[in-house]
């Protein structure tokens, strides 16, 4: 819903909401929902007629988003479908502003279904209440990526999650960086190529952080990264 509406105005949801509502959530009428536009704006509704094919709604009460909005740009390299809508659910439970599919040599995915990656957005934030939706950007290259920090970015660090020599344990690091802009960068399954390491350890806004002795999945590695910045930065 768009956040000018008034109180007790009337919405019809259309057939894909409308049978989520019925048949997903099982809502009758007078049950009361939650509405939100993914930004900032949300609303307490009442249902006041539900076919399958359209709930009719009026709005109770706008109402304060509960999650703060993060932010916290998420970048990490594909992985394989179950996987991938995984990461996209989880980054956005855990509140950030943008994920962005970055593709590195070792990328196992050749070509994403962008449509999905923002449903999943979606369907995640619906699911728990997160009322700012990520924006989910289509996939750049990780040299368009760093062309990107380069110019727009401002005083942003790029937390880059990666094993080896010459890495900060994160709890200094990260708590190093409160109050400045963050983005974690996770790489693929088979790790960031030589080359792009160096490359990307090169920029003076690369924070190379270890997440811990052990070699974590890509899935998980986003996860920990997530909650570690969120503990520690409290974004
Ligand atoms: N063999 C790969 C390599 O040498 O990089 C392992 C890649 S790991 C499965 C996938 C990604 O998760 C890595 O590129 C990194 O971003 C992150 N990751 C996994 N374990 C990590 C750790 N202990 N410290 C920091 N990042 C880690």
């Amino acid at each position: 819903v768009e956040p000018d509406l008034a109180a007790n105005a009337q919405l019809t949801l259309g057939k894909e909401q409308s049978l989520y509502l019925a048949a997903v959530l099982r809502k009758n009428v007078d049950d009361e929902v939650v509405l939100f536009n993914g930004r900032d704006g949300a609303w307490r509704a009442r249902i006041t007629s539900d076919s399958k094919k359209s709930v009719g709604l009026e709005l109770v009460e706008q109402i304060a988003p509960q999650s703060p909005s993060s932010d916290l740009w998420y970048g990490f390299a594909p992985l394989k479908t179950e996987r991938l809508d995984y990461v996209i659910q989880k980054a956005t439970e855990m509140g950030v502003s943008t994920i962005q599919p970055v593709i590195t040599r070792y990328t196992q995915v050749a070509r994403l279904k962008h449509e999905r990656l923002v449903a999943n957005a979606i369907e995640a934030a619906e699911q728990c209440e997160v009322l700012n939706v990520p924006a989910v950007p289509t996939e750049i290259s990780l040299d368009r990526l760093l062309d990107s920090w380069t110019t727009e970015q401002g005083n942003r660090k790029l937390i880059l999650a990666d094993e080896g020599e010459n890495v900060s344990s994160p709890v200094e690091a990260i708590a190093a960086l409160r109050g400045t802009p963050v983005g974690i960068l996770i790489g693929p399954e088979g790790g960031f190529s030589d080359q792009e390491r160096a490359k990307l350890r090169a920029q003076p806004f690369v924070v190379p952080v270890s997440l811990g002795p052990r070699i974590l999945r890509a899935d998980t590695a986003a996860v920990a990264a997530l909650a570690v910045i969120q503990a520690i930065i409290g974004d």
